[in-house]
């Protein structure tokens, strides 16, 4: 589906997340304190990437058909992992050991989407090397994860995480009124994981349904919400009129 508006208010949200990280770039060089992101380190993209659905809805008429095929044949496992989990905690941890890395890497381990990510994989500017974005904090010793946590800097990380906090605050609350836009024009709130997400357009035509304003649309993905609890997170505006 394509929305020349939703288009643009999407660029605006990405050209002022970019405009914060290229002057954190800057200062951080200019203060000696290293960021470590660079092409080729995909490790960040093991973990579960959330999105607005707005995001990924622009996103997926531009797959290729080799990208699509990735994204379509990671989905039966996400939702095996989704229903296994008896908690958040345990579906984030199962996710990063058997999900794999995001199916738009490539196997330089680059984004072959770099330009159009989603606003969350913009965000993350790691003052860590990229190791630390691979490790699973709850197998660390005690007392090597107290040293990690006393190494980072609380007013820049968001902590107990080290990326920086300012592109992650500013990314929450882009996504969040790209979200409030959505629901305004369409009459609900959708958010989730972003593969899952890219799935639900690419073989259910969602945004398209919406746009031909399909009343059954909203009450299928309040059921599939129920069931993919981890994946997808959708709140009905009320009151909307078709
Ligand atoms: S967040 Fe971590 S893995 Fe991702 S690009 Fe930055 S350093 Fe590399
Ligand atoms: S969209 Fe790109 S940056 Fe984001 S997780 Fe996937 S490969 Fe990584």
């Amino acid at each position: 589906m394509t929305d020349p508006r939703l288009e643009q208010q999407i660029a605006s949200a990405r050209r002022q997340l970019d405009d914060t990280n290229a002057e954190l770039w800057q200062i951080s060089g200019g203060q000696g304190n290293d960021l470590y992101c660079r092409p080729g380190c995909g490790n960040c993209c093991t973990l579960a990437v959330n999105c607005s659905f707005p995001e990924a809805m622009i996103l997926a008429p531009k797959l290729s058909a080799e990208q699509r095929h990735a994204v379509t044949e990671r989905l039966p496992l996400l939702a095996q992992l989704c229903a296994a989990a008896s908690h958040l905690k345990e579906f984030l941890r199962s996710y990063r050991q058997q999900a794999g890395g995001c199916p738009l890497l490539d196997e330089q381990q680059c984004c072959s989407l770099y330009a159009e990510r989603p606003l969350s994989c913009r965000a993350l500017l790691s003052t860590r090397p990229a190791a630390w974005c691979g490790v699973d904090f709850a197998s660390l010793h005690p007392h090597e994860k107290q040293a990690f946590l006393s190494s980072l800097d609380a007013d820049l990380v968001a902590f107990p995480s080290h990326y920086l906090a300012r592109p992650l605050d500013l990314a929450a609350t882009l996504e969040l009124s790209l979200g409030d836009e959505f629901a305004n024009e369409y009459g609900v709130k959708i958010s989730g994981n972003l593969v899952w997400l890219l799935g639900l357009e690419l073989n259910s035509q969602v945004g398209e349904r919406l746009l031909r304003q399909d009343r059954g649309v909203i009450e299928w993905l309040l059921e599939q919400q129920e069931r993919y609890p981890y994946l997808l997170q959708v709140t009905k505006r009320n009151h909307h009129e078709f």
